[in-house]
């Protein structure tokens, strides 16, 4: 067994990108390394996520966390299912530990990005948090009691798949529901409305920068988005009573100036007192780093359950 445990590689699988860093117990991060999620097979998907290791891996790696955007069986450690990746029924865990002959953790993407925060970001500190990332889809996570809230199996939270609007727009991906969060607050949605305002070359990007220069019609577009935003983080104040609301993700972080202001107001509208009082919004501090420190904290977890075994 190793001794060292200085560091562990920590690994976000996104929809569009895999983000990797090599990250210490207090939360900084030593090395990154960035690649392309692939689309077309579950064993590209696997050999790409081993490809983010072995760029970072070295003597002072003790242990590898993933984040996966999917529920997580944490008895069998298995990746259940992810929306927008071609992987289902994945058992990483076993996989990674033969591949890397290290203890390895798994966990959902957004909970990994949640303890990131609560860990070494804005959430330092704080018992009662709800993150949501929105990114390609939606994530949730939520710190209760001062521990990772995930349910009966480790599959919780799925926030981004609870119903806003009854027998509404079909969900994203492999999710076959209708109304839920995901398709309305997304960087897809984002960009599905940027092309119907400014033609198919628009996307989330160019629909964020057109509020910078202040189109009014993209500041339009991301005030709506941050309706349907505030109408789920009300939903959420009043069923998990946090302290904090922290809104992370890609496409969260990047067009935070201009969903905040209608969110933050449904929000209020929705949530009842005393949460409503309460609660704090904050962008996320890691910013696009959150999920894969996140990541590496959940390794930290595996090698020290290993380490009792021993
Ligand atoms: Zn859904």
């Amino acid at each position: 067994m190793r001794v060292d445990g200085t560091h562990a590689i920590g690994v976000d699988l996104g929809g569009t990108k895999i983000l990797a860093g090599v990250v210490n117990r207090d939360g900084s991060v030593v090395r990154r390394h960035e690649r392309a999620t692939p689309q077309d097979t579950q064993e590209h998907v696997i050999a790409e996520l081993e490809a983010a290791v072995d760029a970072l891996l070295d003597d002072t790696v003790a242990a590898i966390g993933f984040g996966a955007p999917s529920p997580i069986d944490q008895r069998r450690g298995v990746v259940v299912q992810c929306v927008n990746v071609p992987l289902v029924d994945a058992p990483l865990r076993d996989h990674m530990q033969d591949r890397f002959a290290l203890p390895v953790g798994l966990e959902n993407d957004a909970n990994a990005a949640a303890i990131g925060e609560w860990r070494a970001g804005v959430g330092r500190g704080v018992d009662y948090i709800v993150m949501l990332t929105l990114g390609t889809g939606v994530g949730g996570g939520v710190i209760s009691a001062g521990r990772p809230f995930r349910g009966a199996n480790g599959a919780g939270v799925e926030l981004g798949h609870v119903v806003i609007v009854h027998d509404g727009r079909p969900c994203q991906g492999s999710c076959t529901g209708r109304g839920h969060l995901e398709p309305y607050v997304t960087g897809l949605a984002a960009g599905i409305e940027a092309r119907e305002a400014f033609g198919p070359a628009a996307d989330a990007h160019r629909l964020v920068r057109l509020a910078d220069e202040g189109d009014p019609k993209a500041r339009e577009i991301l005030a709506g988005i941050g309706r349907y935003l505030g109408s789920g983080m009300g939903s959420f104040t009043n069923i998990f009573g946090p302290e904090l609301m922290v809104i992370g993700g890609g496409f969260g972080v990047a067009a935070w100036d201009y969903l905040m202001p209608t969110a933050i107001e449904i929000m209020r509208r929705e949530a009842l007192e005393p949460m409503r009082d309460t609660v704090r919004v904050e962008r996320a501090e890691l910013g696009t780093a959150a999920g894969f420190i996140g990541a590496a904290f959940v390794a930290f977890e595996a090698l020290d359950l290993s380490a009792l075994d021993v």
